[in-house]
């Protein structure tokens, strides 16, 4: 045992071979270290044979210096929250790698002075929501919100209808998000049916804004009535739409979600949208509207605590004048059950007892509820959807009476062979 002990090769000398020294540029000492040290334990332990250290230490080192690793999303949710929502487009990718290093965010080279903080995000914005004055850009959807009731109605009311207090996952809630800024709420009608008059009795000189929200995860259907953005424009007070999903134009594939500028053309003041939900970009909450209102918010002082960072206006930008997302080309994709019968037939070819299925997949996270979408999965026994997500790379598949269901809805084609593997390593 002591003979073992002494034949585990020091730190120094695994730090030494070159296939670790070059991990050491890439993940950083620490890292590296730091698994040379639990493989060694693992040597000394009798474990593992003292020569294979330095093997065993290149296989047990993290791919990146981050531990966040890529998933394959054979969910059939589109934005799937726990995912991460929406991935980026090539373009937008290219556009954080730029953004990475030093930039022109906050300078104007023409003349070498300080320039405005991410001024061709919000052009892009402009350019494609020609019905907005201006945009701003928070953190996300709920500092949005945040940002205008403090700005908008601290200390006032803010009027919303009861069937659109709603909570958006997580716990968390918009009424208290609301209510945390010091706005007080003032809700109307009953949770099934509001009227316009409602809204009209409930106005007084206190009320900041009137608030439409999206009941964007969750549908009420039967004796129902609301007051869209168009009516609610007839009142005296700013109008402030929260539309969730973040469609900047109206998409025929999804016809009642609502969108930025029809929102705007209907006459709200103020519309607040997430920037990775449909609109398939990175993190962020888009404010687009009157330019009194959003210069309003652009300079108030918590505008500063809950503004974006370089990358997210880069990537932001490319995803709005870039090519179409993979968020929207998923929306438009068709050929699913022919991708979903070659990959059966591939498996099934190989031993696997893979069978092609029709399937409905969801937008998700926010979006069309109780939409479905007509899609394709390659049905496996239930047993497959652990292995697959313990796997390299890990595939989060949907279970569902049983089986374990592959929904490529939200699969690029590019990734259906990535995706054949993995279920052939699980196998
Ligand atoms: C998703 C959503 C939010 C919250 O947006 P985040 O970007 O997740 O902060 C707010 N309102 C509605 C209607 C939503 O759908």
């Amino acid at each position: 045992m002591g003979d073992r002990r002494r034949a585990v090769p020091g730190t120094d000398r695994v730090l030494s071979d070159p296939g670790v020294a070059a991990a050491v540029e890439r993940l950083g000492h620490q890292l590296v270290v730091r698994t040379v040290r639990e493989v060694a334990q693992r040597a000394r332990d009798g474990l593992l044979d003292p020569e294979g250290v330095v093997t065993e230490t290149l296989a047990a080192l993290p791919r990146s210096a981050s531990g966040m690793r890529p998933v394959i999303n054979a969910t059939g949710v589109l934005l799937h929250t726990n995912l991460g929502r929406a991935p980026l487009s090539r373009a937008a990718r290219e556009a954080l790698q730029v953004a990475a290093g030093t930039t022109d965010v906050e300078l104007d080279l023409d003349t070498g002075d300080r320039g405005r903080r991410g001024a061709s995000a919000v052009e892009a914005l402009l350019d494609a929501v020609p019905g907005a004055e201006d945009a701003h850009l928070v953190n996300n959807g709920a500092a949005a919100l945040a940002l205008a009731a403090t700005a908008l109605a601290a200390d006032r009311e803010i009027v919303l209808a009861r069937g659109e207090m709603v909570e958006i996952g997580d716990g968390f809630r918009i009424p208290e998000l609301l209510t945390s800024t010091g706005a007080r709420l003032r809700e109307v009608g009953t949770t099934n049916r509001v009227r316009l008059d409602d809204y009209r009795q409930a106005l007084g000189a206190d009320t900041g804004f009137a608030l439409k929200i999206h009941p964007s995860n969750f549908v009420i259907s039967g004796f129902t009535a609301e007051v869209g953005v168009a009516e609610l424009r007839e009142l005296a007070v700013p109008v402030v739409a929260d539309i969730g999903s973040g469609l900047l134009r109206p998409d025929p594939a999804l016809p009642g979600e609502p969108d930025a500028a029809t929102t705007l053309a209907d006459g709200a003041d103020l519309v607040i949208a997430s920037g990775d939900k449909l609109l398939g970009g990175p993190q962020c909450g888009l404010l687009l509207g009157r330019a009194d209102v959003v210069h309003r918010l652009r300079r108030h002082p918590l505008a500063r605590a809950l503004r974006v960072d370089k990358l997210t206006l880069a990537a932001l930008e490319a995803t709005v004048r870039g090519p179409r997302p993979p968020v929207a080309e998923a929306l438009h994709r068709s050929g699913l059950a022919e991708r979903a019968a070659a990959l059966a037939d591939s498996l099934a070819a190989a031993g696997v007892p893979a069978e092609a299925v029709d399937s409905g997949a969801s937008v998700g996270g926010g979006g069309a509820p109780g939409v479905v979408l007509s899609s394709a999965a390659v049905a496996l026994p239930a047993r497959f959807a652990k292995q697959l997500r313990l796997g390299e790379p890990p595939v989060m598949a949907r279970v569902e009476r049983n089986r374990c269901l592959l929904d490529l809805f939200a699969l690029d084609p590019d990734d259906d062979e990535a995706l054949r593997r993995a279920v052939l390593a699980a196998h």
